[in-house]
């Protein structure tokens, strides 16, 4: 295979279906383009642009030097399932058995990726809003799954409704997988919507799956956890994670908690694939839960800045923006512009150096929108909008 030339997986016969149906990521492709530029203020990848908090990073260092460098046990080390037990207990008053029912993963990702593995059989379907996170579906599709997506609009504030989620159940649905605060939208679901989605899991018998990575991360709104709400905790598999709101995205480190059945078959699947966390991502999420919160909120306050700054920039120069109360996501509208998102981030990118994401790559309503991550800094962030302000005026409809 020395051609040069890119494999097209689309027609390979070497390749499995489900594999050939998963189109690359529309972010990671941008990502590629941007590399090998100059002078671009990227607005796109959605991670902090804080390094993580030093203690953290130290507790980790300090594992390593006393030659902490083995294997965990599979389900992850027993104090940090204790301390994140004890921590959805503090924040969102929901008790999860750390022996038991609570799994730590390779980042959400891989929580993601276990929680569908575990549930579904080939055809059956699961339920999410659209748009919504890029890896959902394909995690569906990987596990032989079928997404069937439910629109959502600028107009409700992104929220999904529980009678369009329930419209599409048919004998086939397994789960229903929601993530709020949301991305790309950044619209956090009110208590009462996810109460009115509950009555429908209930009813139709079926497991949420709430992705609340993002659930330190919102201003003023509050965060409802799914499992927390009356009789969800034995139908929810709750993930959860250290990325965001700790800045720790590289050290790959999250959880799932749920059911034991379910951490039961989650695991299995874990032990074969993983084997455990990495120790010394693990020994840096122990500390991060004993002493991360004054940097948690720190961080906080400082992304509010700079999405008060990021959102009436955008308003101010024709891109309607729906305000996100979550996550670090500004989801403007590009209307204006009478282009598609994949157009208008391609000639932004190369007419202004500004990297924004497509609405696009986060499904079929995600059109005419383009993800803008606030995560940068403040002097980032108001000369993107100088930019964008040119190419807005230049391409005006
Ligand atoms: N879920 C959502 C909604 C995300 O936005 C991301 C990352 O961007 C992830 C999960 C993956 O998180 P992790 O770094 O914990 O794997």
């Amino acid at each position: 295979m020395s051609s040069g030339k890119a494999v097209d997986t689309k027609r390979s016969k070497l390749i499995a279906a489900r594999v050939n149906r998963l189109s690359p990521s529309g972010i990671r492709k941008f990502f590629d383009l941007l590399e090998s530029m100059e002078g671009v203020i990227s607005l796109g990848v959605g991670e902090p642009d804080y390094a993580t908090p030093w203690p953290i990073s130290e507790a980790a260092v300090k594992s390593l030097e006393k030659g902490q460098t083995m294997y965990t046990s599979n389900s992850g080390i027993p104090e940090l399932r204790e301390l994140t037990a004890r921590y959805l207990r503090d924040n969102y008053k929901v008790d999860y058995d750390p022996d038991g029912e609570i799994l730590m993963t390779v980042g959400v990702s891989e929580a993601l990726d276990l929680a569908m593995r575990a549930l579904l059989d080939p055809g059956d379907e699961v339920i999410m809003p659209d748009p919504c996170y890029v890896a959902y579906d394909s995690c569906v599709i990987l596990a032989g799954g079928e997404p069937v997506k439910v629109p959502t609009s600028q107009a409700s504030g992104f929220e999904v409704d529980a009678a369009d989620i329930e419209a599409r159940i048919t004998p086939r649905t397994r789960a229903i997988l929601i993530g709020y605060p949301a991305n790309p939208t950044g619209a956090v679901m009110s208590r009462e919507k996810l109460l009115a989605l509950a009555k429908v899991a209930k009813k139709h018998d079926l497991t949420v799956v709430s992705d609340e990575i993002y659930a330190r991360l919102v201003y003023g709104a509050g965060h409802t956890c799914f499992a927390s709400l009356p009789g969800m905790k034995g139908r929810t598999i709750l993930l959860g994670g250290f990325s965001k709101a700790y800045a720790m995205t590289g050290w790959r480190i999250g959880y799932a908690a749920a059911p034991r059945e379910i951490i039961t078959a989650m695991t299995k699947i874990h032990q074969y694939t993983i084997m455990s966390a990495p120790t010394m991502a693990q020994m840096a999420a122990i500390q991060a839960l004993k002493t991360g919160e004054a940097s948690v909120r720190e961080m906080v306050e400082d992304y509010n800045r700079r999405r008060k700054v990021i959102v009436r920039g955008l308003c101010d120069i024709g891109l309607s923006c729906y305000e996100p109360r979550g996550a670090f996501y500004a989801f403007p509208s590009i209307a204006a512009t009478g282009m598609k998102s994949e157009e208008f981030s391609e000639k932004l990118l190369m007419e202004e150096k500004v990297a924004v994401v497509p609405g696009s790559a986060f499904g079929a309503c995600g059109e005419g929108y383009v993800r803008c991550c606030y995560a940068t800094s403040l002097a980032e962030i108001e000369e993107a909008l100088q930019r964008m302000k040119r190419f807005v005026a230049r391409h005006k409809k």
